[in-house]
């Protein structure tokens, strides 16, 4: 079994973005996805904070704003 966890998940977000992910780890980023709606839920977060952001790219995430997104996420969980 290996169960991608979580926190994994969400250090994996913004390289999954990025389609920077290797397709090993993008399978289990996607696996994860379809059976946790917590993560569900914060990439939906990620991307509609990308989109107010602007253009962007992910990988270019302030910290700050990755630390608050990283604190709703343990709200939802
Ligand atoms: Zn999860």
């Amino acid at each position: 079994m290996t169960d991608l966890h979580c926190a994994e998940f969400v250090e994996m977000v913004t390289a999954f973005l990025d389609g920077a992910l290797d397709p090993a780890a993008e399978r289990r980023f996607v696996d994860h996805l379809a059976l946790c709606d917590g993560c569900d839920a914060y990439l939906h977060q990620i991307r509609a904070t990308v989109q107010t952001l602007g253009d962007l790219p992910p990988g270019d995430l302030p910290p700050e704003t990755r630390a608050t997104l990283l604190e709703a996420f343990r709200k939802l969980g």
